[in-house]
């Protein structure tokens, strides 16, 4: 399989789980939930953070908290919550073409998108690869415009010693069960402005704020008791993960070292990776498949990999024609790239097996 989540020892759940028979509290902000929240905010180095039920509630949340307006401009290479969240708060997506590098926003393209009715920038990271995070902070300060980083696939990434969630106003980190580290579903925004706090609790839970008082027109997206222990269950184990998952990463380059035509990510400079996602790029005219050949064969082997992310958002029915942009490198990528099969429970000898067949397959 080309993921599997990642499961305690049961009996570690059942206790944990025990506490909610005690406390008969199964969700508005138990004392699970909590202490999720307070550790989380410890293990990603941020200042604050805020728990949701999952993560594309969350970054509807935090466009909504941030009040924004008009363009905000983003990448097409992303999952669909990116860019259905802006749609649906109303904003208007410009797509910016992203980076062969690390498949991110182009950050030296954004200065030429922005007009006057701009508000923010929306950039992914992707894979494991942080956005150039610096650059981006530069034009956002020149030109007074709000950021909010997805960062759904960079659990526990750390950029120059920083954890990834202190860049940008705010940023979305998904906990779903497919992701590096989860909650079953779950997602948490974390934000350096503490008045963000407020805001965020009373959008979670329909804008409640006392036993008679509804302030604002929120909705619901509260994190329950149940995830809440897969979580805090979960936490402990996340460093052997990554360093698991690095291992099998490591495994992967030196066996596609050799193969011409296949392109793969290395890691970066003063980045600390979480490998959530082994993604190649195959080029057809050295290596003698396309990628989508390449992924029939695989399967034909009951290797299951995964175009991801193909199509790009604005090629979606939904959104087709409906957004200008130039967009090459993303084409480019899209019609490309294939990740191969990443979890920690991946043996090497899987690994080597994958890459044996990846070797014997191309004419
Ligand atoms: C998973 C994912 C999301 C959505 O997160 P959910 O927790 O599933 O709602 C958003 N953006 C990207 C890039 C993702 O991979």
């Amino acid at each position: 399989m080309v993921a599997k989540a990642f499961l305690p020892p049961i009996d570690e759940y059942k206790h944990k789980i025990e506490q909610i028979w005690e406390s008969n509290w199964l969700t508005n902000c138990g004392v699970l939930h909590n202490e999720f929240e307070e550790k989380l905010s410890r293990y990603l180095h941020v200042a604050n953070s805020t728990l949701f039920s999952n993560g594309h509630l969350a970054l509807e949340a935090a466009i909504k908290a941030l009040e924004l307006t008009g363009e905000v401009i983003t990448t097409p290479f992303t999952f669909a919550s990116t860019t259905h969240a802006l749609v649906n708060c109303g904003l208007t997506p410009v797509f910016c073409d992203i980076d062969l590098e690390t498949c991110t926003i182009d950050a030296t393209k954004l200065e030429a998108l922005i007009t006057e009715k701009t508000s923010a920038v929306l950039p992914v990271h992707v894979f494991g690869y942080p956005c150039d995070v610096y650059a981006i902070e530069r034009v956002a300060k020149k030109y007074g415009l709000k950021v909010i980083y997805d960062a759904a696939h960079v659990f526990g990434v750390e950029v120059g010693g920083r954890g990834i969630g202190t860049f940008g106003d705010v940023t979305m980190f998904s906990l779903h069960a497919t992701k590096v580290f989860h909650s079953i579903e779950g997602g948490i925004l974390t934000y350096d402005n503490n008045l963000l706090t407020r805001e965020f609790h009373l959008l979670r839970n329909f804008g409640i704020t006392g036993p008679d008082v509804v302030e604002s027109p929120g909705i619901n997206a509260k994190m329950n008791e149940f995830q809440a222990a897969m979580g805090l269950v979960n936490l402990p184990y996340i460093d052997e993960e990554i360093a698991k998952r690095r291992t099998i990463a490591l495994a992967y380059r030196a066996g596609l070292r050799a193969i011409p035509g296949i392109i793969y990510l290395e890691d970066n400079p003063g980045v600390k990776h979480n490998y959530s996602y082994f993604p190649i790029v195959v080029q057809e005219e050295e290596y003698g498949l396309t990628r989508n050949a390449v992924h029939e064969k695989l399967q034909s082997y009951n290797i299951f990999t995964r175009k991801y992310f193909y199509p790009l958002t604005i090629d979606y029915p939904c959104y087709r024609g409906k957004f200008p942009g130039k967009l090459t490198n993303a084409r480019y990528i899209a019609e490309r790239v294939l990740t191969l099969p990443m979890y920690g429970q991946l043996t090497l000898a899987d690994v080597n097996t994958i890459c044996e067949i990846i070797k014997e397959i191309r004419n």
